[in-house]
């Protein structure tokens, strides 16, 4: 097996070194009980490795039913009393959780460059979009803030947001810190406990994140991480105790635990895959719409449910083409640690494998590989599973443009018209994101108008809206009701009670007992 290169090496030590639930040498990672790190007793095990090299940096406990069970009791015991603490102790939680977030931001992506190869800067990215969570969580106690009324005579009514109990919260891959920080900052402000499920690829900064909640003064059990595949998920789907499940990640999984989940009386919010378009019409200040395709289509090698997957040039913006190429020819493809790197490795040699494969079957169906990342390498890191920036031609009826690739590959379409664009995006089964780039306020409004689809940017790329607001993809990219953190977050993890109480002021007057027989005049 390959080891570390110099660069990585001294950040595997340290993580190690520094953090009880996480390794990157080569030992285990902990499960996250009750405020406890303990090691699984289990007999099987899941390798995390260095995508840039394939070294082992640590083993993921298929965690056992006896370990799941106290993680789901340790949660239960401790929402007896979280959901009674104070509204400003939890404000409290969230303010210094962020302090200690930003302290640490530097392990967390150096754990997150580990494990799962973005570039160092991308992953301060991914730190920096889950800590806008948490900031905008301590908000709480004026968000939380319910409605009353006098409805008659001395009657008021009054809604309580109450908390659900135990959540659970199931994250993917590509963005190890900001997905476990969509949920837990969210579900712990509004007085709910969670278990956290990382992925099984990935575990590291939410091992990191839940030692920062402990830090923080979080008491135990109110977040507890478990770690797994398909058996965990399954545990959190039928666990009466768990009464709601936050999923993020791909089709297969989401429709699944969306229907498990639901079948037993739980709340399920799913965000899953996505294909999105950017629209460039001819009046688009071109310099503007090529570095932004560029940035979204390859940042993070592809692998962001918000990538631009799909460039749709309209009309005369077809003659874009050559200058879109020349410049993702331009991208340092390198490990997460080098300097100047644009983008690491995907995943795995699986997903590399499945990427190389969604590029041939372009050629296969008549397409045309204009730019063509297949078989690249790296200096320095043979082992890697990188794929070079791609650029594809191809027609809606192919499968590089009906799947969604997961890799740096962008397919580019072309239209006639905006009208043309409009219908080849609502034709699609996904609603995450899209952009245009248009210089042109009527065609932007029109195009915000007509388009179906959830997060839409005028001349920004990847429209992820800030955690004031909530995420709000649809179609086949979203099932359920009630989107990510914001407002919607904080509905997702309560419910409404209303109060109906009557205080009569008369009653206060009056010195003596009446012994005549009531009547209720
Ligand atoms: P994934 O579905 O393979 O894994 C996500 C989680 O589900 C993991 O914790 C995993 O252990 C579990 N899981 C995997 N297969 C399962 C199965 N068959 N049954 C039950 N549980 C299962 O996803 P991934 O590869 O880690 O992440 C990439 C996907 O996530 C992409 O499709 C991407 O678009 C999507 N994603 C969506 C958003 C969004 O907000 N819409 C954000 C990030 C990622």
């Amino acid at each position: 097996m390959a080891a570390l290169n110099a660069l990585a090496r001294p950040k595997a030590e340290k993580l190690s070194a520094e953090w009880k639930g996480t390794s990157a040498t080569g030992g285990n990672t902990k499960n996250f009980i009750g405020g406890e790190f303990v090691e699984s007793q289990t007999s099987e095990w899941f390798d995390v490795v260095d995508p840039s090299t394939q070294t082992l940096l640590s083993r993921v406990p298929q965690t056992t039913d006896s370990e799941f069970e106290q993680a789901v009791k340790a949660a239960s015991e401790a929402f007896k009393t979280w959901s009674r603490t104070s509204v400003i102790r939890r404000q409290r939680f969230v303010i210094e959780l962020q302090q200690l977030i930003r302290e640490n931001s530097d392990a967390l992506a150096a754990s997150i460059v580990l494990e799962q190869g973005k570039t160092f800067a991308d992953a301060q990215g991914d730190v920096l979009r889950g800590l806008q969570v948490v900031e905008s969580a301590i908000a709480i106690p004026s968000n939380l803030m319910g409605d009353k009324l006098e409805v008659a005579k001395d009657m008021d009514t009054e809604t309580r947001k109450v908390p659900l109990g135990v959540c659970a919260s199931i994250a993917p891959f590509n963005f190890p810190a900001m997905i476990p920080l969509w949920t837990i900052p969210m579900a712990a402000v509004t007085g709910n406990t969670l278990i956290l499920k990382p992925s099984e690829r990935d575990p590291g900064a939410a091992m990191i994140i839940a030692e920062l909640c402990q830090r923080a003064g979080l008491p135990p059990g109110v977040v507890n991480v478990i770690h797994g595949g398909v058996p965990t998920v399954n545990a959190i789907c039928d666990h009466p105790a768990i009464k709601a499940i936050s999923f993020v990640g791909g089709d297969r999984a989401g429709k699944h635990i969306y229907e498990r989940g639901t079948s037993h009386g739980k709340r399920v919010q799913a965000n899953m895959g996505a294909k999105n378009h950017a629209v460039v019409m001819p009046d688009a200040n071109k310099n503007l719409a090529l570095n932004s395709i560029i940035g979204a289509a390859f940042g993070a090698a592809g692998q962001r449910c918000m990538a631009i997957s799909v460039a749709l040039l309209v009309g005369e913006a077809q003659a874009f083409l050559p200058d879109l190429i020349e410049r993702a020819k331009k991208l340092n493809v390198n490990g997460g640690f080098e300097k100047g790197a644009d983008f690491g490795p995907v995943i795995s040699p699986k997903a590399k494998e499945r990427i190389e494969g969604l590029i041939a079957s372009v050629q296969e169906e008549g397409g045309e590989i204009v730019l063509d990342g297949r078989g690249y390498t790296v200096e320095g890191y043979p082992e890697g599973n990188f794929v070079g920036p791609t650029i594809v031609k191809v027609t809606t009826e192919m499968k590089a443009y009906k799947e969604e690739i997961f890799g740096p590959v962008l397919v580019v379409l072309t239209a006639d018209t905006l009208d043309d664009a409009l219908d080849i995006i609502n034709a699609n089964k996904y609603g995450n994101g899209t952009a245009i780039f248009t210089q042109s306020g009527p065609t932007a409004r029109k195009f915000e108008h007509e388009v179906e689809v959830g997060q839409i940017g005028i001349n920004v790329p990847i429209p992820v809206p800030l955690p004031m607001f909530s995420w709000s993809g649809n179609k086949a990219s979203f099932l359920g009701d009630i989107g990510f953190y914001g407002k919607g977050g904080i509905n997702f993890y309560t419910q409404n009670k209303t109060i109906t109480s009557l205080w009569k002021a008369e009653d206060a007057a009056g010195q003596r007992a009446s012994v005549n027989m009531p009547t209720h005049n």
